[in-house]
């Protein structure tokens, strides 16, 4: 046994390499029971101590120049959507402890002021509603507080939606938001403002990214309307931030060689995604996987798999 403990604290030990990681939200408690995007603010300024203590924690920028340093592990952050919990919670810790960060914002605040995945999760847990009819098809609240049909979740029909039909579902749960109070769950929905984009944008520790207009997968909507996202995310944050965004973040990290030679071409010059499609994707150097951070472990663990790279 003590054998066993010993040789696996030399292997993590040894352990070395590159890692940029994605964080979602940052919340006041870590709640986990609408999805897996929260993280306490505890937790996470715990980490950040940790990290900072332990390993080399750099920009993206010098990741991208691979200004490593050897024998230690050499990390990057990264957060998806542009959560107002963001610039709430994890920018004081961050600037508590001088660590760099990039933020990939979905523009879609003149469509809609939340995310459709936080609205439908939100609606789903709170809701009286057992069943509803979405595009004919019957959907049933399941255990889990979701909406299935056919063993298929409502929030995963929904990425693949055109958004003209995806905003139905705001019309099915319409009552079902107001009488939550979504004043109260504002830290799961609310995301960021122009202000506070800008801000950060000016912020010497931070950079701005895009991330699509509407949180859809682009490789299942049509390629002209994934253009349009792309395009759309890219030009407003330009407006907004007064900076050319060079960086893009697919939305679930779901990628194609067309969409990223588009990407290029519009001028992005670092696409974010997060596993590999194929194990050769690895050496294109504008492309980096990312490892996302878990809400449902503790820090031993976290740091177990983030140095083993996996959590397989
Ligand atoms: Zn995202």
């Amino acid at each position: 046994m003590l054998f066993k403990l010993g040789f696996g604290k030399l292997l993590l030990k040894d352990r070395y390499g590159e890692r940029i990681l994605v964080y979602h939200g940052i919340d006041a408690v870590g709640e986990t029971k609408y999805n897996s995007r929260f993280i306490s603010k505890a937790f996470f300024e715990e980490f950040i101590k940790h990290i900072t203590t332990h390993y080399n924690v750099i920009s993206l920028d010098d990741f991208y120049q691979k200004k490593f340093k050897k024998d230690t592990l050499n990390i990057a952050l990264t957060f998806d959507d542009g959560y107002l919990n963001n610039y709430t919670y994890a920018v004081p810790i961050l600037e508590k402890y001088n660590v760099p960060a990039c933020f990939y914002i979905t523009t879609i605040h003149d469509k809609a002021p939340y995310l459709w995945a936080d609205f439908l999760d939100l609606v789903s847990y709170h809701t009286d509603k057992k069943e509803i009819i979405f595009e004919r098809n019957l959907y049933q609240k399941s255990a889990k507080k979701e909406f299935v049909w056919n063993g298929i979740s409502m929030k995963n029909v929904a990425k693949a939606l055109p958004y003209e039909v995806l905003e139905m579902i705001y019309d099915v749960f319409k009552d079902d938001w107001k009488n939550l109070s979504p004043k109260d769950f504002e830290e799961y929905w609310k995301l960021m403002n122009a202000k506070q984009i800008k801000e950060i944008a000016n912020h010497p520790l931070f950079t701005i990214g895009a991330h699509g207009e509407t949180h859809a997968s682009l490789v299942d909507i049509p390629l002209e309307e994934a253009k349009k996202e792309i395009l759309h995310s890219k030009e407003t944050l330009e407006i907004i931030c007064q900076q050319p965004m060079t960086e893009f973040a697919f939305p679930f990290g779901y990628y194609n060689q067309e969409l990223a030679d588009y990407c290029e071409e519009i001028g992005f010059e670092r696409l974010l995604l997060v596993d590999y499609n194929i194990k050769e994707d690895a050496k294109n150097d504008t492309w980096k996987n990312r490892f996302v951070m878990n809400p449902y472990i503790s820090l031993e663990q976290q740091l177990a798999y983030l140095l083993k790279g996996s959590y397989f």
